[in-house]
């Protein structure tokens, strides 16, 4: 119903941000090489992202905004599941239930396209339309049915930046995607597609900074962390250059940030904050997605291990020689 999903989408939705992210892991998932984000006034105005992956075909435009509807493989694991793909089938119908939704897809192949129009959840308009490239999806008024939500929601600005966090981090997780952003009609990046994680740090961040970086590589038991980290005192003020991925999906780790920063106070008592581009590969079943309502944080159910592992990879990328 509409009022269960206005429910659900104050879960799957917190703010923009997670609109953008969820739209745009459909356009990876869908085959996408690459994506255009455009935003205005820090999301809750309007949001477009459009895509060239394998589109959704005219007849499944209804299914695309019902709840538990999923195109995606149903024979993985619960917890693989949310990790891999969000909430199953849950985003976009959650969006359409708090905005005015409209999508434009044209299936690979197809010679027409589709248009699909909802408000408030309820689809208004559903017909053929004049084929496009992959898929588009405009988002307009977010939390318009929901007041209280949309006055909750911080400054346009800090919607903004979150909304960047959130790109900066699809990015990283995957680099070989050509992702653009606007805000409000106004280029603030295009990243091309880049080879592998080192040179999509140094498209954004600059050749000097990448280089700089010491690679990482560490596995304990059933854990394998690789990636990046930063050990020069100059980053001081770059703290917020830290990412993680789980199985190469942009996930928090639950006290992952202070495990590398307790490494590195040992190790390096005079340094600065540590910056660090990491990817975690782990078994479902070693962790617990359910620390955080949105999924945006998991926890390793063996805590010890992860802290051992983050300190024997600082170790070893910053004093190679030692045994
Ligand atoms: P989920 O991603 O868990 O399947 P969503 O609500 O995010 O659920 O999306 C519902 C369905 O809509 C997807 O399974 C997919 O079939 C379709 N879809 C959404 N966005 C796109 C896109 N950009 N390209 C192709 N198909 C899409
Ligand atoms: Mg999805």
């Amino acid at each position: 119903s509409v009022l269960v999903d206005r429910i659900a989408a104050g879960e799957v939705v917190e703010r923009p941000a997670s609109v953008v992210k969820e739209l745009v892991e459909n356009s990876i998932d869908a085959g996408a090489t690459h994506v255009i984000v455009e935003t205005q006034a820090g999301g809750m105005q309007s949001i477009l992202i459009r895509d060239n992956g394998s589109g959704i075909p005219f007849d499944e435009l209804p299914l695309a905004v019902e709840r538990h509807a999923t195109s995606k493989i149903e024979s993985l694991d619960d917890l693989e599941h949310i990790l891999s793909y969000g909430f199953r089938g849950e985003a976009l119908a959650a969006i359409s239930s708090v905005s005015y939704l409209e999508i434009r897809s044209t299936h690979a192949g197809a010679d027409t396209g589709g248009l699909l129009r909802a408000r408030g959840g309820t689809i208004e308009e559903h017909r053929i339309d004049a084929p496009t490239e992959g898929t588009g999806i405009h988002v307009q008024e977010l939390f318009y049915t929901t007041p209280a939500r949309r006055k909750f929601l911080k400054s346009e600005r800090s919607e903004d930046t979150a909304i960047h966090k959130e790109l900066l981090r699809l990015a990283f997780a995957a680099p070989e995607l050509h992702l653009e952003y606007y805000r409000d009609g106004k280029p603030i990046f295009n990243l091309p597609s880049d080879n592998d994680l080192r040179s999509r740090i140094a498209t954004v961040y600059g050749p000097d900074f990448a280089a700089r970086l010491l690679y990482v590589e560490e596995r304990r038991d059933a854990l394998v962390l690789t990636g990046f980290i930063g050990d020069d005192r100059s980053y001081r003020s770059q703290a917020d250059r830290q990412f993680t991925t789980v199985n190469r999906r942009p996930v928090e780790i639950r006290h992952l940030p202070f495990f590398v920063r307790k490494a590195y106070g040992e190790l390096i008592p005079e340094g600065g904050k540590p910056i660090f581009f990491l990817n975690l590969e782990v078994d479902s079943t070693r962790l617990d997605v359910n620390v955080h309502p949105t999924k945006k944080e998991v926890r390793l159910t063996d805590e010890a291990l992860l802290h051992g592992l983050i300190m024997a990879a600082c170790q070893r990328a910053l004093f190679p020689d030692t045994p």
